[in-house]
């Protein structure tokens, strides 16, 4: 897909303080009270890297995969799991990353999010074998990329009763079959491919295992998924592809358990990225119409402006709060693996989906039409802010799913009334 990349018509002033680092200045404002010292500090280290580092990098003509290598020199690929000797990590942390670098590069994020985190963490909560610790330290270096391996052509929301079989033999098992939609799939090194061995049984039967690029029988087709360029999402065949056992995650029914305990995770750092996406269109649209001038004022004056933007200011201070405390109650998912904290979990981190990614959808449309026409061009990153936004609502489940999820437990509170 060609780049284009047009004239600047934004006055240069205004260009220069809704850079990167200015937008960093406000948010961290906002943040301030929102977390710990600590939480603080490393968001103030983490924002400096990215400025110094990553930012004089970006380039919009190239695909983002580029970057994962400066990510990883940074160990900022994941911050969900400790990895080399980083002191701060877990799941809030993960979220504060997540945002600092969606207001840098939301498409960025989105791969990011993709092989640092979603295809990390089930090797570093069920990986044994010493393969996988090498997979995992390429993969968080940035050299290598990993994707994951659900959805397919007929099974979509309904991915339980997924088509791709598993064939069992002594000392490997093979896969065959189509998944699609996967995040960096053309680009990858590494797939965590999810198959069944029994069509009829797939809570027994399902396996979880890593495909690797060289083995044979593989092959990955990019989808045109115009509304990321720079990120690669794709069609994943798998043709009878022998996977050692060492590769295997999780074995015959364990690949279930892993899948579905996962997906808070996952929806976890959607909630962050969301969050990100959010605070940059807000601030963007927050610095541009107070220096933009029409009618002899700075439109921010009107209040048709500056009360959509307060509206949306209030909303996203609570969302942010609600996601950084996903962060928190994720800790006590880990502490107490039981079912009840599961389904709980697993609610909780839904609801903070539904209203995060709704959030950052709206405030970046919002913020596009409040600061006008320049927001439709490349001279702000708006246009990008809105394109990944909608798929954050689809992305880790589609907002139907999240709202089911939500209504099957809700139901249940009523179980306790008289
Ligand atoms: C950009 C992008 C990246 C993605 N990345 C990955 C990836 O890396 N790996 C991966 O495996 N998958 C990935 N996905 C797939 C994504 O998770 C699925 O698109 C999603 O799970 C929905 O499946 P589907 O698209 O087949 O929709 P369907 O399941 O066909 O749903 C169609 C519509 O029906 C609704 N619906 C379905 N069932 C119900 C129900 N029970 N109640 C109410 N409404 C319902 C849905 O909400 C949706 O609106 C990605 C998708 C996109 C668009």
């Amino acid at each position: 897909m060609e780049y284009f990349k047009g004239v600047e018509i934004i006055d240069k002033e205004i260009k220069n303080k809704v850079r990167t680092e200015q937008v960093y200045k406000v948010f961290n404002q906002f943040m301030r009270p929102l977390i710990s010292n600590e939480e603080y500090a490393f968001l103030e280290k983490l924002e400096k890297y990215l400025l110094k580092e990553v930012e004089p990098k970006i380039d919009y003509a190239k695909d983002v995969y580029e970057l994962f290598p400066i990510l990883g020199k940074g160990n900022y690929m994941q911050r969900l799991n400790k990895h080399g000797d980083m002191k701060h990590y877990g799941m809030r942390y993960e979220l504060l990353l997540a945002m600092a670098i969606s207001i840098l590069d939301p498409e960025l994020d989105l791969a990011r999010v993709v092989s640092g985190l979603i295809f990390t963490n089930p090797i570093f909560l069920h990986g044994k074998s010493d393969r996988m610790k090498n997979i995992l330290n390429e993969v968080l270096s940035g050299e290598k990329i990993g994707c994951i391996c659900i959805t397919e052509r007929e099974q979509g929301s309904d991915a339980v009763n997924m088509k791709t079989m598993i064939e069992e033999h002594e000392d490997f098992i093979t896969v065959t079959g189509e998944k699609i939609f996967t995040t960096n799939g053309p680009r990858a090194d590494y797939f965590i491919v999810y198959g069944v061995s029994d069509v009829n049984d797939p809570r027994k039967t399902m396996y979880q295992a890593i495909v690797e690029r060289k083995f044979d029988g593989l092959e990955t087709n990019r989808l045109a998924i115009n509304s990321v360029p720079r990120v690669h999402i794709g069609q994943t065949l798998f043709n009878s592809v022998k996977i050692p056992y060492n590769n295997i995650i999780g074995g015959r029914g364990q690949g279930y358990a892993n899948l579905f305990s996962g997906l808070v995770a996952e929806r976890d750092t959607i909630v962050g990225s969301s969050l990100g996406v959010s605070w940059l269109s807000l601030i963007t649209a927050l610095i541009y119409t107070n220096l933009r001038e029409q009618f002899k004022m700075k439109v921010y004056k009107f209040q048709a402006v500056s009360f959509p933007i307060a509206t949306l200011a209030s909303e996203l201070v609570a969302a942010t709060v609600l996601g950084l405390r996903t962060g928190s109650e994720y800790r006590k998912f880990l502490e107490h693996p039981e079912f009840k904290f599961i389904r709980y979990n697993a609610t909780f981190s839904s609801g903070a989906k539904i209203v995060c990614s709704r959030l950052a959808h709206r405030c970046a449309y919002e913020a596009q039409h409040i600061c006008g026409g320049v927001a439709f061009t490349d001279n702000l990153k708006l246009e990008k802010a809105v394109q990944v936004s909608k798929l954050q609502e689809v992305i880790g489940g589609t907002r139907n799913i999240q709202l089911f999820l939500v209504s099957n437990v809700i139901k249940n509170i009523l179980k306790n009334i008289d």
